[in-house]
């Protein structure tokens, strides 16, 4: 009886010895933040549950910045970290944080949309917690997030997620998806209560653009591209025809498919007057045949693996030793939204939004992304804030 009560002691102590140091890292990870320098722009900092009551005092709560134009014109939101493991996205949102002069127009960013993901990790799937960008000052710190928000605000899912309100079947994953819950709705699941803050931002404050930023593997077809519906196809390819010209990089349109709901390109646009706008970024690092996810696979996006399938012709961007650097895939998107809002511009004079201070890709690819993110301690005191 002692001895099997020594066994049963000496089983409990070693799996918390392995449990504790890894439950404490997690813990770091949730409650790490990232200080935002608000740039000479910013004329308000809110928080979503403004919009959403629902979300309030939970973790998927998260900043929305707004930057007010010195002459009114029409209106932008742009969303980060959709999915939390696509991080181009939300760097991309915190350089127009940090660096937009809004001139004509009004931005709204919400550079952590899928707060909850983002203070997650992708269980199983060895990522890093954290990635370090290089900047002028020292090292900027990021949270590695995961796709989806964490279980443990959310919990328990369904066995099957149906759509509201097209009643879709959908994975009972996608409920905490905050890329299949649109439009949602103000007391529906938690990620519902999110793209439904964002929907009452855009329908109250006639947004008259979404860009949703994303990043998908190199593997999926659907990557390197703007998906836009019937109603933004137009400036989408336009948008896409400019940059591969002018700028030499490619971001082909993809239509939004009519009959798959849930997804930001297909229901904001349908349930407001915005033209919604999805870019993807090829990301390696989310492709499954990689190497180890490592950071540096994160920043880089160099794969000895995805080099030979690319020369096997089975990659759907093309691929080089160059790999796909981080600074590539922020550049991009910050010029398809720039690219995005000039043709809005041009096709509605009436409502305008002109933006200044943004680097575009030559910029970023040249400087590196890291050039753009200011220093909190050189930060004027009641400008810094944490998300
Ligand atoms: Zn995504």
């Amino acid at each position: 009886m002692r001895r099997e009560l020594l066994t049963k002691s000496a089983l409990t102590a070693l799996v918390a010895l392995m449990a504790v140091p890894g439950g404490i890292d997690l813990y770091r990870h949730r409650h790490f933040q990232v200080p935002i320098v608000c740039g000479p722009g910013v004329t308000k900092v809110e928080k979503l549950s403004v919009y959403a009551p629902g979300i309030e005092g939970t973790l998927a709560d998260t900043q929305v910045f707004t930057l007010e134009g010195r002459e009114p014109g029409g209106k932008m939101i742009m969303l980060g970290s959709t999915h939390a493991n696509e991080p181009a996205g939300t760097l991309a949102s915190i350089i127009f944080i940090e660096n937009a002069v809004v001139e004509q127009g009004t931005l709204i960013v919400i550079p952590f949309f899928n707060h909850s993901g983002s203070r997650a990790t992708r269980p199983g799937d060895g990522y890093p917690l954290y990635f370090d960008v290089p900047t002028d000052w020292g090292h900027k710190r990021f949270r590695m997030g995961n796709r989806d928000a964490a279980p443990l605000e959310a919990w328990p899912d369904p066995d099957v997620y149906i759509h509201f309100p097209e009643r879709q079947l959908l994975s009972y994953i996608d409920v905490r998806n905050v890329n299949r819950t649109w439009p949602g709705r103000a007391d529906g699941p938690l990620m519902e209560r999110v793209t439904w803050g964002a929907m009452e931002i855009m329908r109250g404050r006639q947004v008259d653009i979404a860009i949703d930023l994303h990043g998908a593997d190199t593997m999926f077809p659907v990557t390197n591209c703007v998906v836009a519906p019937e109603k933004s196809m137009r400036i989408a390819t336009l948008a896409s025809l400019t940059v591969k010209a002018m700028e030499g990089f490619e971001c082909h349109v993809e239509s939004s498919p009519s009959g798959f709901r849930g997804l930001s390109h297909r229901e904001i646009g349908d349930h407001a007057e915005t033209l919604p706008f999805l870019i993807e970024a090829p990301i390696p690092f989310l492709d499954q045949p990689t190497g180890p996810k490592t950071e540096k696979l994160l920043l880089d996006g160099k794969d000895a693996f995805l080099l030979s399938l690319s020369r096997k012709k089975k990659l759907f961007v093309p691929y080089d030793e160059n790999g796909w650097p981080l600074d590539k895939r922020v550049g991009q998107q910050l010029s398809v939204t720039l690219e995005i809002l000039r043709q809005y511009t041009k096709k509605t004079p009436d409502r305008p939004i002109r933006i200044g201070g943004v680097p575009r890709y030559a910029d970023v690819v040249k400087n590196g992304v890291g050039r753009y993110f200011h220093d909190q301690a050189a930060a004027p005191s009641g400008a810094v804030v944490q998300n």
